[in-house]
């Protein structure tokens, strides 16, 4: 591991990096990179894409191209110009050590320590942070850790420790909009004070877009809540299943919730479907009874075919062929039916 963390002072830097002065205090502070120093938004594509391939390779090698965050790096900067160690923790793998450290050196990002993921780690943010901030920097005091707001689990592990720390949401401008950077303390309605990052030239707006944050509940919370209500989504889905007398669904507890919701918005929708048969059936009936039984026939064996699908994986592969509608629910029927031979 120690392999990751020589002491780096750039040289061939753009932008001056500040010497260092002698420590004054046992202040570290510690900052993540992609996403927070470095701006990734670029090379999303290659782990979110329609083909839903994540190529981790391509997305950790496109990241010398990436944008830095200006503001933070001078801040950074400004830290160690008071003594303070600036440590750099990254989940990003140790096989683009190279490019990392010259991305470092041209947008000068003056380091005490590089700590890059060391390949084949495949922890939570979280663990992999944790575990090498508490095997080399016990006792040292966290003045910030700066943090993706992806990582939120980064920020319950700091919470936990009160520590405080920083998150920074995707897309909080470019390069350009990026000159000025603050970070304003925000007491949330949920009583958990933030210090949020802003930027930009408009900072006439800062005060209306902290009283906005002011009303809502911490990114913490806020993931709370949302957890619950998902959680209350997917146990009133398992309900409604086995009052229908639909078997339980097989795969991990969050694919089986995931695909509860699902396969309750198919039967929903079929539940419109039959109550529309019900409605033309006199009708239908009367105008031509052999392909309206064959359609009766189709619809019954498709339905019966549905309720055997007990993966929840084939619910979720499904999903976007699932709408809770009449239409939705006679396509997702002529779908199965002419799939299986049922008409
Ligand atoms: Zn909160």
């Amino acid at each position: 591991m120690s392999d990751y963390c020589p002491v780096h002072l750039p040289t061939a830097a753009l932008f001056p990096v500040p010497s260092r002065t002698m420590p004054v205090s046992d202040e570290i502070v510690i900052c993540g990179l992609d996403g927070v120093l470095a701006l990734l938004e670029h090379r999303l594509r290659f782990l979110y894409n329609e083909e839903g391939e994540r190529d981790w390779d391509r997305f950790h090698a496109a990241c010398g191209e990436d944008m830095p965050n200006l503001p933070l790096i001078h801040r950074l900067n400004q830290a160690r110009q008071e003594g303070v160690a600036v440590i750099l923790v990254t989940g990003r793998s140790a096989t683009v050590e190279r490019e990392t450290r010259d991305w470092l050196a041209r947008w000068g990002v003056g380091h005490d320590a590089l700590w890059m993921r060391p390949p084949g780690d495949f922890n939570p943010a979280a663990k992999y942070k944790g575990a090498l901030i508490e095997q080399h920097y016990a006792g040292r005091k966290i003045r910030r850790v700066y943090e993706s707001a992806q990582h939120l689990d980064v920020a319950r592990w700091c919470t936990e420790r009160s520590i405080p720390c920083t998150l920074f949401g995707p897309n909080q401008g470019n390069g350009a909009t990026r000159e000025i950077f603050d970070l304003k303390r925000v007491a949330h309605a949920c009583e958990h004070v933030t210090l949020y990052p802003f930027y930009g030239d408009d900072d006439y707006a800062w005060d209306d877009r902290a009283g906005q944050l002011a009303q809502g509940a911490c990114l913490l919370c806020a993931d709370d809540e949302a957890r619950a209500e998902r959680e209350q989504k997917a146990a009133e889905a398992k309900l409604a299943a086995r009052e229908r007398g639909l078997p339980p669904l097989e795969g991990s507890e969050k694919q089986v919730a995931w695909a509860e919701g699902v396969r309750l918005s198919a039967f929903s929708a079929i539940d419109k479907v039959n109550r529309w048969i019900e409605q033309n059936d006199a009708a239908a009936e009367a105008e031509d009874p052999d392909h309206w039984h064959t359609v009766k026939q189709g619809i019954r064996k498709a339905t019966a075919w549905l309720e055997e699908q007990t993966e929840a994986k084939w619910w979720i592969d499904h999903r976007h062929g699932i709408m809770n509608s009449l239409d939705g629910g006679r396509a997702l029927l002529s779908a199965v039916a002419e799939r299986e031979g049922f008409f």
